[in-house]
């Protein structure tokens, strides 16, 4: 039935439910689950989220939020940033049994509800994101594969920090670069700029977004921070907002930011039921586009600071989403392995933090974090394993560059189609049959991996090692 024509549009959707449906326990089982998940799951979450809206960390006689304080890591001041680290990390000391309380009981409600169904704990969320356990181990096997490349990186980032080794707070220090200037009009014409090169269309419609006044870069007072980029559906239109300070980065998000403005555009005149875009799969036009304006702005700079630091936000990206990430995924499914000898222990989640950072960042990390389990918003939200989604967009964004950089412009309307495909179906079958690849293969996903050695060398070049 599903292959007449009226009903063929929603074949995606009903192969979707039907994947979901046997994740489901028996009609009565299921609805106790759900009765039950106010007192397992969510109040769990909201108890966390009491516990560190009271925590205050005292830096230097200043009286921060964990997010004030962690804001601080950012500083080229590197007293402040440990100063920051440590009141940080004491703060959530304070506060760790409640923290393990929590994970322990979510972690224990999520397992026996896996456990009754007979899958594992990542069946499901694995399920919403339209993703085999296969592509995500292949995934994960090029990023430990890619693990020796940034831990090059990482030493670089030491050296020229004046330092042996990275501390954990040191990964995100600025380098210093003297970045130039941009004035609203110059960004502007820079990422129609680049995107024209790839696709005109794409150009066309950012040019359009921006004269028609869709995307709000103020700079003033009471604006809350951050950029992201909105839909509607009735009028078609996308909205992005950020605030432009001239700074490249700046640049960059308005790219990033416009591209996903492109993704929905692409995809406004599908049925409803073919726009469900899972969390793996929307970030792709986003970074793509980001990739363009960094690769331009790169060529551009005239100066090895400028360079530096580019590469920097590049690599330092790249740490995040090979490294960081995947220490999170190993965290999160070590807790359940943990949890089925008994209550979780608040120096035993700091100890096996401790060891997935010293297995991910090598030789190249100093000091560790072992309150990262506690203070780490996301493991402690009420949708599980909020981590490789981010990974997989990362890597599978790195894919699409390689083949659009092989078959350049003329593959602009290739990839059009792709992004029209992102919101049905299997995230292996648009990759198959866009793409040409199988994701569950180790060797699909070394494409993506491909400029990353020539990126650490040329950072390792300009660091003077
Ligand atoms: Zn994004």
């Amino acid at each position: 039935m599903a292959a007449t024509p009226p009903l063929s549009e929603f074949k995606p959707l009903f192969d979707d439910l039907r994947r979901q449906t046997r994740l489901l326990l028996p009609p009565n089982e299921q609805r106790l689950a759900i009765d039950l998940a106010q007192s397992s799951l969510h109040e769990w979450t909201q108890l966390y989220d009491r516990v560190s809206g009271r925590l205050t960390v005292a830096v230097d006689g200043e009286q921060l939020s964990p997010g004030q304080a962690f804001n601080l890591l950012d500083s080229p001041d590197a007293g402040l940033r440990e100063r920051a680290f440590r009141a940080t990390n004491a703060a959530w000391t304070t506060a760790q049994d409640d923290c393990a309380a929590v994970l322990s009981n979510l972690t224990w409600t999520r397992k026996v509800l896996a456990d009754r169904v007979g899958v594992s704990e990542v069946a499901q969320p694995l399920a919403n994101h339209r993703l085999e356990e296969g592509t995500l181990a292949a995934m994960m096997e090029g990023c430990v594969a890619s693990r020796p490349l940034m831990v090059r990186y990482f030493k670089a980032k030491a050296r020229l920090l004046g330092k042996a080794k990275l501390d954990w707070y040191d990964l995100r220090a600025p380098l210093g670069g003297v970045d130039r200037k941009w004035s609203w009009a110059e960004g502007q014409d820079f990422v129609v700029a680049q995107m024209e090169r790839f696709s005109t269309e794409m150009a066309d419609y950012a040019r359009q977004a921006l004269r028609d006044g869709h995307v709000e870069v103020e700079d003033r007072p009471g604006k809350r921070q951050g950029a992201f980029c909105i839909g509607f559906s009735r009028s078609h239109q996308s909205r992005v907002f950020m605030t432009w300070g001239g700074t490249t980065t700046n640049v960059l998000t308005l790219a990033h930011e416009l591209g996903h403005a492109y993704h929905n555009h692409v995809m406004w005149d599908l049925p409803r039921s073919r726009r469900r875009v899972t969390s793996t799969l929307a970030e792709s036009a986003s970074t793509f586009a980001e990739a363009l304006v960094r690769g331009a702005a790169m060529q551009q700079a005239d100066d090895d600071a400028t360079r530096l630091a580019l590469l920097d936000e590049d690599l330092g990206t790249a740490g995040l989403m090979l490294c960081n990430i995947p220490v999170r995924y190993a965290f999160e499914r070590a807790l359940y392995a943990q949890r089925a000898q008994g209550p979780l222990d608040p120096e035993r989640l700091g100890q096996t933090m401790v060891a997935l950072q010293q297995e991910w960042y090598g030789d190249a990390l100093g000091e560790p974090d072992p309150m990262f389990w506690a203070a780490k918003m996301h493991f402690y939200m009420s949708r599980p394993f909020y981590n490789y989604p981010y990974t997989f967009g990362y890597l599978f964004s790195g894919l699409i560059w390689a083949r659009a950089m092989e078959e350049g412009p003329a593959w602009a309307g290739a990839y059009r189609d792709l992004l029209r495909d992102t919101g049905a179906g299997p995230c292996e079958a648009v990759a198959q049959r866009h793409l040409g690849l199988d994701l569950s293969d180790p060797q699909a996903w070394t494409l993506a991996f491909a400029g990353l050695e020539e990126r650490v060398a040329r950072f390792e070049a300009l660091a003077g090692a």
